[in-house]
């Protein structure tokens, strides 16, 4: 098994070369945002007043201080789940498994949105699970699709019954799935008896404040809904959720629990402290404002360097960490990566979002935590790289 496995999120770092190199790789927040002196006084008082519950070892249950923020978050979505159906999870990488674990069995089929975001891939893999590609066409994952493909499956005789998607501002594509999509996907997964694991790091990263009612909000029983504060807060406190129906709710507690015996109750408490201050609608501002910012940086040096009716294409990222570039005649994408560090830019080739690692067309980008003055610089070395030129 583990020879089939792709790295899930070390690869980006391959074409990191530090230095000069401009990184459009690896998809990190941008933590200029944060008001560090607040949570550095926050989190020491957690630990003078509180320090005896936070550092003790704590249950698999979310604490009940934080239930608000979690709320705060998903209520901007449409979604109100109740207390007893979160499960804490050390962020979605760790709900990922947790799902992979305790909702299916060894050789079942899970269905993947694809181009895929790879930590999605590894877990459901480490899980002993097999990958099959949710269809597609040009607004996104088709229902009909999806339907006749786990009928095929089963007619095979093999059992598929868990359905996972990013459905907003998608890691890697930055796509968002239509509302009237996101109803007939939900359709088909209540006529053929599927859990759809909603994957939803990004969600109020719109950069007009736009958002889209989650699946969790349109269908709360058949939807396992991963949330994380990685991109609204900080992903160094590893900290995040699952809100689950009530069963499923049980069986990803108990797997969490055999995983870490519970998450970080200190993180739990600090990001808990912090929403209780000062609510999310700031920190969101900022953190929307900084890659509205930088992603119009991107897209403007794209259409300057890329945009002259060349072979690449893209669409304007609405919200996110990513850009998707794609070549119209179908080059892969993969050789380039190195021709690109050479010329001092990285980015992460397509391939590593396939689920068969075959030759992709496409190249991430990803603009959320590239310094201002760089962004340009780092499209200009990546257009020459694309176009052939010399190092
Ligand atoms: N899902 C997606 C789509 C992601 O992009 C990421 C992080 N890059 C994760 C899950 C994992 O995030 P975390 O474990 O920090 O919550």
């Amino acid at each position: 098994m583990w020879t089939d496995m792709r790295p899930a999120v070390e690869m980006p770092r391959l074409f990191e070369r530090g230095g000069d190199t401009v990184s459009f790789a690896g998809g990190l927040p941008d933590l200029d945002v944060l008001p560090l002196d607040a949570i550095a006084r926050q989190m020491s008082g957690l630990v003078r007043l509180g320090g005896r519950i936070a550092l003790q070892y704590s249950t698999p249950h979310v604490a009940q201080a934080l239930v608000p923020a979690i709320g705060d978050l998903m209520g901007r979505e449409g979604a109100c789940p109740a207390a007893a159906d979160l499960v804490p999870t050390s962020g979605s990488q760790m709900g990922l498994m947790a799902a992979g674990l305790a909702l299916a069995e060894p050789g079942e089929t899970v269905l993947v949105q694809t181009p895929v975001y790879p930590g999605a891939a590894a877990a459901f893999r480490t899980a002993g699970l097999r990958l099959r590609a949710i269809p597609r066409d040009a607004r996104g994952l088709a229902p009909e699709g999806l339907r006749e493909t786990i009928l095929q499956l089963r007619r095979e005789g093999r059992t598929a019954r868990l359905a996972y998607c990013n459905p907003t501002f998608q890691n890697p594509t930055g796509a968002t799935l239509p509302a009237d999509r996101r109803r007939e996907l939900l359709a088909v997964a209540g006529e053929l008896d599927l859990t759809v694991i909603e994957d939803n790091p990004y969600g109020l990263l719109g950069f007009d404040g736009q958002t889209t009612d989650s699946l969790k909000a349109l269908a709360p029983d058949r939807v396992v809904y991963l949330g994380t504060f990685s991109k609204v807060f900080a992903p160094g406190l590893r900290c995040g959720w699952i809100a689950a129906p009530r069963e499923q709710a049980a069986a990803l507690r108990r797997t969490t629990e055999v995983m870490a015996l519970s998450p970080s109750p200190l993180a739990q408490a600090a990001i808990a402290a912090f929403h209780a201050r000062s609510g999310w609608t700031e920190l969101i501002d900022r953190y929307r404002a900084a890659y509205r910012e930088r992603c119009a940086l991107m897209a403007d040096a794209l259409e300057r360097e890329l945009g002259d009716g060349g072979p690449w294409t893209w669409r304007r990222p609405q919200g996110g960490f990513y850009l998707w570039l794609r070549h119209r005649d179908g080059l892969d994408t993969g050789p380039l990566a190195a021709v690109a560090a050479g010329h001092g830019v990285s980015f992460v080739p397509g391939s590593h979002f396939r689920i068969d690692g075959g030759p992709s067309d496409a190249l991430r980008l990803c603009f959320s935590h590239v310094p201002r003055d760089r962004v340009a610089v780092g499209v200009s070395r990546l257009a020459t790289a694309l176009r052939g030129g010399a190092a």
